[in-house]
């Protein structure tokens, strides 16, 4: 799958509900691949399914070392567990380019899912990467996280969304 374009705020698909993961095969392993470059090309700390253009529940979060170095970690069917305390911190989106808002997320929280090789796994996150958790999660359910800030900021940057609508309606002709 290696490096796809990444969708745009418009596109129906980052508004539906992704299926379950039922089994590991090779159209789900290609479609890691197809994440973890993305993501890496992007320099992003996160990025879902969905955001290229397939409506399966996985997800890929990077996590950030002091030293900056990289490391993606892939879930599939994520869920969240528990969550925990609140932080708002200014997001971004790589599906809504250049748009940057405060968004609510909780403080940490517990993860489950199954890693890339169908093992069950949970994961603590806290910080950066519980926020990075939860902002994919919500990908999966249809959910942007312009969805989750207040009126006031939304009517200032909608006229930067309805830009971004254009260019994605754009690109879905030139995938026809
Ligand atoms: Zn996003």
């Amino acid at each position: 799958m290696a490096i796809v374009k990444i969708r745009l705020y418009g596109d129906p698909v980052l508004r539906k509900v992704s299926e379950p993961v039922t089994e590991i095969d090779d159209e789900i392993r290609d479609l890691f691949d197809g994440l973890i470059d993305t993501v890496e090309d992007a320099g992003g700390v996160g990025l879902a399914a969905p955001q290229i253009g397939v409506s399966k529940r996985v997800i890929v979060v990077v996590d950030i070392d002091e030293e900056g170095r990289r490391s993606p970690f892939l879930l599939v069917n994520p869920e969240i567990v528990s969550a925990c305390g609140e932080q708002a911190v200014e997001e971004g989106c790589l599906s809504i380019p250049e748009i940057y808002a405060k968004v609510r997320r909780p403080q940490s929280l517990v993860v489950k899912g199954l890693d890339q090789e169908g093992r069950e796994v949970d994961i603590e996150a806290s910080g950066l990467s519980a926020r990075a958790f939860a902002h994919e999660i919500d990908h999966l359910d249809g959910i942007l996280f312009v969805d989750r800030i207040g009126m006031v900021k939304r009517s200032l940057i909608k006229r930067k969304l309805n830009e971004i609508k254009k260019q994605a309606k754009e690109m879905l002709k030139s995938l026809q």
